[in-house]
């Protein structure tokens, strides 16, 4: 994907008020991001690590969205799936809870996905990231299928978050 600036980042929030896209927290380090090897940018809040970020360039343009999830602790010992990748790993796959956009967000609703606890979807599916034994299914798909349908899944997830 093309490099983003934080300003890019902060205006492409689908699912958080103007306010708060403009004070959580956006990497610093974003010119040393790979992002020739990303099909779509995760970020964890180092301040508060229960809070997850995903934004990716979609077919109407960018979208992010601002997420909540436990870290591994109670899967640590359970191998599970990452329902964007479709990478398995032993404790580093995290149920992540995005609140929907609009009057349902606010009425409590949302919208959960087992998702990498790293977001790093991207370098799995490249092979770029290893996530351990056992992790490789035996698939006959090519890296760029492998791709396509890791973002038919993160498109499928921001439409279940933006559907009123
Ligand atoms: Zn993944």
């Amino acid at each position: 994907m093309k490099p983003l600036t934080e300003q890019e980042i902060r205006a492409s929030f689908v699912n958080c008020s103007k306010g708060e896209a403009k004070r959580l927290s956006v990497p610093r380090d974003l010119a040393d991001t790979p992002w020739d090897d990303l099909d779509f940018f995760g970020w964890r809040d180092p301040q508060a690590p229960d809070r997850t970020y995903l934004v990716a360039p979609l077919a109407d343009g960018l979208r992010a969205v601002a997420l909540r999830g436990s870290r591994a602790s109670s899967w640590q010992t359970r191998r599970s799936m990452c329902s964007m990748c479709v990478t398995t790993h032993t404790g580093g796959v995290s149920l992540m809870v995005a609140p929907k956009a609009g009057k349902a967000g606010k009425q409590g609703d949302s919208v959960g996905a087992y998702i990498c606890s790293d977001l790093a979807c991207s370098l799995y599916v490249r092979g770029k990231k290893d996530a351990g034994m056992g992790s490789r299914l035996h698939e006959s798909l090519t890296v760029e299928e492998k791709i396509e349908r890791t973002m038919t899944n993160v498109e499928a997830f921001f439409a279940k978050v933006t559907a009123a």
